[in-house]
């Protein structure tokens, strides 16, 4: 049976859906790998590479795959061209691209999500939406730092006491803590504001500190975040102002599934930051929680110069493109039986990150969508 690993054609994609080194446990479960040519040149992965790693390199990879790896879902011309009873393997965000969803449907395609993984123990190991907020949290602080023109860190020395930096962030989930861990790493002062209760003690254990507003907390289901009421968002923007007004950098990273990114910041907030002052928005792709943002640039509020995030994991292709390949390698064992790619669609972990299957649509969020 083949894999077939997809080149990204998504413009600002520079990732990989597998990874040279990771070729070979796709070949002991017992496939083989047919990778597109130069599917791996913005990862840093040549053809060669690939050869080199036992993987056949051919234009012609979809043909006969029973599974075909990407990190965005395909296009709508590539999904026309497989077979039947070909399975996919990518982000989909499916409630937003229920068109795509039915031409999978109607080409019989079983199309899988990633960011559908459930979110439990087991599926640790599958859960690329974690494994790419983790390289997105790190960017974050790294962008963060490197925009701000002065010291992360104390310096005491000969000439006289540096400060460290005060870096505020807001979001403590898998991006928000990397981002607190890295900028904790480089030696700055970190306050962080979640609004989930558990947070807080994460957020206490990357040696950071919690910011209590003393506002009711917001759990969701599955560990995730309740939406704000606006009422509530603009007594968060209150309390909050006083943090960002006296922060160096500002980093963002809140988000509540299937939702807008919630506004955490107001242009006006920004505005009262000192000069010099750096604002990094992970969200801004997604709505954007600091007003004025622009995803992909750097644009100037007040004082501060505000970074949009585009596409952050695909900043840092190598890393990010080894963890989703070890995601889809982990999620192709789990389906594999006997040899043979064929998925147990009892398993919760298969069933629920099936968008379509059979000529059905499984997500059922989307199936009303399309009804
Ligand atoms: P996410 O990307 O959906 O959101 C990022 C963060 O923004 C979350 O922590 C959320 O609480 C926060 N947020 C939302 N609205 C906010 C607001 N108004 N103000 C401030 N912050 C706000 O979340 P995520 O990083 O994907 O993870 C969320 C949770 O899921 C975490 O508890 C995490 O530990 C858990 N998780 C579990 C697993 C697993 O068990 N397999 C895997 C990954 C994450």
């Amino acid at each position: 049976m083949k894999i077939a690993v997809a080149k990204e054609v998504r413009e600002g994609e520079s990732r990989v859906a597998m990874v040279p080194e990771l070729v070979g446990k796709l070949t002991a479960l017992g496939y083989e790998v047919a990778v597109e040519p130069g599917a791996g040149e913005r990862a840093l992965a040549s053809d060669e590479d690939y050869e080199g790693a036992g993987a056949q390199v051919t234009p012609d990879a979809f043909h006969g795959a029973a599974l075909v790896v990407s990190v965005q879902p395909l296009e709508p011309s590539a999904v026309r061209r497989l077979a039947a009873g070909t399975a996919t393997l990518s982000f989909l965000p499916a409630t937003q691209s229920p068109e795509l969803v039915a031409d999978l449907r109607d080409c019989g395609v079983t199309a899988f999500a990633m960011e559908l993984v459930p979110r439990i123990s087991r599926a640790q190991s599958m859960d690329a939406l974690s494994s790419q907020s983790l390289v997105s949290g790190y960017r974050c602080a790294i962008v963060a730092a490197g925009l701000l023109r002065r010291f992360f860190p104390l310096n005491m020395t000969a000439a006289g006491t540096v400060p460290p930096a005060e870096v505020v962030v807001l979001g403590a989930g898998v991006a928000g803590l990397q981002a607190i861990a890295t900028c904790k790493r480089l030696g700055a002062v970190v306050r962080a504001y979640d609004v989930r209760a558990a947070a807080a003690e994460e957020i206490r254990s990357m040696g950071a500190v919690a910011i209590d507003l003393e506002l009711e907390t917001l759990e969701g289901t599955g560990g995730y975040a309740r939406e704000m009421t606006e009422d509530r968002a603009a007594r968060q923007r209150d309390l909050l102002a006083p943090y960002i007004a006296n922060a160096d950098a500002l980093i963002t990273t809140a988000a509540v599934p299937g939702r807008q990114a919630p506004l955490l910041v107001t242009a006006a907030m920004v505005e009262q930051m000192r000069p010099g002052s750096v604002v990094v928005d992970l969200a801004a792709e997604s709505g954007g929680n600091v007003e004025g943002a622009v995803p992909g640039q750097v644009v100037r509020i007040g004082n501060a110069q505000v970074w949009g995030g585009a596409n952050v994991p695909s900043q840092m292709p190598g890393p990010a493109s080894k963890l989703y390949a070890q995601n889809i390698v982990n999620l192709v064992t789990l389906m594999t039986r006997d040899g043979a790619f064929d998925p147990d669609f009892d398993d919760e972990i298969v069933a629920g990150s099936c968008v379509t299957h059979g000529g059905q649509v499984r997500h059922e969020p989307t199936r009303a969508l399309l009804e």
